[in-house]
């Protein structure tokens, strides 16, 4: 068995440190110890996806690096005895695609501990459209609803609303019965974000507060922001008496420039969100919820089918911000 080989995407330096991408043949006994072996059937690209396949050292730990940080498939062997052959299951986050061997890849070895079965009420193809991304927007509307933040209670805003994380934060909340207003860069996904169930799109630029005021008027009972920086500390200081916002992304920023006065005198939470280490009883909890009530409707409309050779143009087009929705990797189908 340790000879099988299977294709995946490899990101390696070069002996001038210049960075390169290959689809390239391995073996089984290339992968790194565990005590589960998956046959991938989808995994799919994140931004955190396209910062390993561009060589980003935070991400991709040690070169040459398998890039994926979901991945969908059916177990082919097993050591534990939690998983049999023949179990559809998924992976996301953990180590996967980061400092451990990613999902861009016929085959991952991982530890029995990070693997999730595959919901019933979830395809293959439909848990990674949601992927890390679904996962994720799940988690904030989570964290919104922890907090109070009811629908009844007024607009929600969602920023980057357009990308992988908020499209889905918009869908799922407009689905819940929240009042969502998107905030994008792109004109071009207007009517997308209509069709999602937004009531409002905003242009990502007229959103920004840049006067040094420590609070602004309240906009919002509560937001998801996918963007950080000057965009965070915005909302931040629009946000409802004790309100919140659940913030899980940096695109435009990682830096948090404010004063404390929307937490002491409004009681505003800001609560972070960290999908890869999320504890797996929460993270079970969270996909059933994906599966089921949560599960969106048009799930087609968001989603990008591409192959190993196509995965190039797509990573430059998600740093540059120009992505919609959410891109699956086609490695090996086996249910849609
Ligand atoms: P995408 O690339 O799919 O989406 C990002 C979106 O942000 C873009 O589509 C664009 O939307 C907007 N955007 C892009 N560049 C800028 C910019 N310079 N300023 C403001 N907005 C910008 O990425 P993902 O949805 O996969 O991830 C979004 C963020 O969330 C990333 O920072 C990622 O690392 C983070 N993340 C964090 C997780 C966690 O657990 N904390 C898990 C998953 C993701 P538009 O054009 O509509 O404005």
């Amino acid at each position: 068995m340790s000879d099988t080989a299977f294709q995946c995407f490899l990101v390696s330096k070069n002996n001038t440190g210049k960075f390169g991408t290959t689809v390239v043949s391995r073996n089984i006994a290339d992968l790194p110890k565990g005590d589960v072996l998956i046959q991938v059937a989808y995994s799919s690209l994140n931004y955190k996806d396209a910062l390993a396949a561009t060589g980003h050292p935070g991400v991709a730990r040690s070169l040459p690096h398998v890039p994926g940080i979901d991945v969908v498939g059916t177990v082919s062997w097993s050591a534990s005895s939690d998983w049999q052959v023949g179990d559809n299951v998924l992976v996301t986050g953990y180590g996967l695609g980061s400092n451990q061997w990613g999902g861009w890849s016929g085959l991952v070895r991982v530890p029995s501990e990070w693997v999730v079965r595959l919901p019933e009420g979830l395809s293959a193809l439909e848990s990674m459209t949601l992927g890390t991304a679904g996962f994720t927007a799940a988690q904030c509307i989570q964290s919104l609803q922890h907090h109070g933040i009811t629908p009844e209670l007024g607009k929600v805003v969602v920023t980057g609303a357009s990308g992988g994380v908020g499209s889905l934060a918009v869908t799922i909340l407009a689905q819940l019965g929240y009042e969502v207003v998107a905030v994008s860069g792109k004109s071009s996904a207007h009517d997308l974000l209509m069709r999602l169930g937004s009531v409002e799109i905003l242009d990502r630029d007229a959103v920004i507060k840049r006067a040094d005021k420590p609070l602004l008027p309240v906009n919002w009972s509560g937001a998801i922001d996918t963007v950080g920086g000057i965009t965070l500390t915005t909302l931040l200081r629009q946000t409802a008496h004790r309100g919140c916002v659940a913030a899980c992304g940096l695109v435009s920023g990682s830096e948090l420039s404010m004063t404390v006065y929307p937490f002491l005198l409004r009681g505003v939470t800001l609560d972070g969100i960290d999908s890869a280490a999320c504890p797996m009883p929460s993270r079970i909890a969270i996909w059933e919820k994906l599966a089921g009530a949560w599960k969106p409707e048009n799930l087609e409309l968001l989603r990008t089918m591409v192959q190993f050779d196509e995965l190039n143009a797509y990573v430059q087009r998600m740093l540059n911000g120009q992505v919609t929705g959410r891109i699956v990797v086609t490695v090996a189908p086996i249910d849609d």
